[in-house]
């Protein structure tokens, strides 16, 4: 991925905000910025000239990362702790600088008092990560290759759907399945969920087994070069029921309608509405206990947050999840996710292992 394109939109960002300069310091916001995956990295960028600060351990891997990246000409790198000041001051000088104050600790503050001569520090908030919503063509490309592997490992998985067989067996050769499949690592830990834990939105898989009746909820993503997936689909074990139909069939359909309203230009909350409306006229909106979704990318929850109190607009080329739910306390709960490009004429899937109360392989 050419990050070239990524550090000229945050100059332009700058630029509108009267910032002469910003000192990045988030790790998953320099990875995104400059490609470097290293814990110890800062980023200085300023309209005319760039510098990543690290350490000696990372010599060789910023070198290799930025010729990646397509950066090695395009940005400086300071390694070592001792003269960062010097760097910093011959870059910037007394221009004004911007820092994420919602995410800088106040030892790291007081580094970047200690090191610029600068006196006009400026506090910001979510300059990058606003800028990480939209997805280019690369980072799409990844994260539907994970979604892929996350549709496949879960049809691998169909079978083990029976009584007996634990939650926690049920998640780990999920699990192996992604990785054998090629994810580099999981994008969070996974959710599976039987019974009375479906009608925990972040139960932890225990050593319950499955039985008949369970609805388990099943929730989990793999991760291929840093961006991750996230699909849910709740199944019930052996025969569905009126209760488990009619719980399934409310949220299921509060979903399908959220994705339908995915459009850009629609605002964010209006996706949040959209499900929670439908769910409320099925005499569920109690049971609707979270938000409706969120952004992905290299973070599980990235912005745009879809909720009751979002005041974005979405816009094409964002990757969010539309995920509403029902949790039914001692019965269990239900919860469909699937993960949608915005574009101007919807919303374009990157999830597709089929839905249903009933597991089925669906289309290959
Ligand atoms: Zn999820
Ligand atoms: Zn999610």
């Amino acid at each position: 991925m050419d990050r070239t394109v990524r550090l000229a939109r945050l100059r332009e960002e700058l630029a509108t905000q009267s910032l002469d300069a910003l000192w990045v310091t988030r790790p998953v916001d320099v990875r995104w910025l400059v490609g470097f995956t290293g814990s110890n990295g800062r980023v200085l960028v300023a309209a005319d000239a760039a510098t990543l600060f690290t350490d000696g351990r990372y010599e060789e891997q910023s070198e290799r990362e930025l010729t990646d990246a397509g950066l090695l000409d395009h940005l400086d790198v300071h390694i070592g702790v001792t003269d960062v000041g010097d760097s910093v001051n011959a870059l910037l000088g007394d221009r004004s600088v911007g820092f994420e104050a919602d995410v800088l600790t106040v030892a790291a503050h007081q580094d970047m008092v200690d090191w610029f001569a600068s006196p006009n520090l400026v506090p910001t908030e979510g300059i990058i990560a606003t800028l990480r919503q939209v997805k280019d063509p690369g980072e799409r490309q990844r994260l539907e290759h994970a979604a892929g592997i996350a549709d496949d490992a879960l049809a691998s998985m169909l079978d083990r759907l029976v009584p007996g067989v634990t939650e926690r067996a049920f998640s780990l050769d999920l699990d192996r399945s992604m990785l054998d499949l090629g994810a580099d690592a999981l994008s969070f830990e996974t959710i599976v969920a039987g019974g009375p834990n479906s009608a925990l939105p972040h139960a932890q898989p225990s050593d319950r087994p499955f039985s008949d009746g369970d609805l388990v909820v099943i929730d989990f993503g793999a991760s291929v070069d840093g961006y991750g997936s996230d699909m849910t689909r709740t199944f019930c074990v052996g025969e569905p029921t009126q209760r488990h139909n009619d719980l399934y069939d409310a949220v299921a359909a509060a979903q399908q309608a959220g994705v339908a309203a995915v459009r850009d230009g629609v605002e964010e909350r209006e996706i949040d509405t959209v499900c929670r409306t439908l769910l409320t006229e099925a005499g569920l909106g109690e049971a609707f206990i979270h938000g409706t979704g969120h952004g992905i990318g290299l973070e599980i929850h990235e912005q745009p947050i879809l909720s009751s109190r979002s005041v974005g607009i979405l816009r094409a080329g964002l990757i969010i999840t539309v995920e509403p739910g029902a949790y039914l306390r001692g019965f269990g709960g239900v919860r469909v996710e699937d993960s949608v490009v915005v574009t101007a004429a919807g919303a374009e899937p990157i999830t597709h292992a089929p839905k249903g109360l009933v597991p089925t392989s669906g289309e290959a």
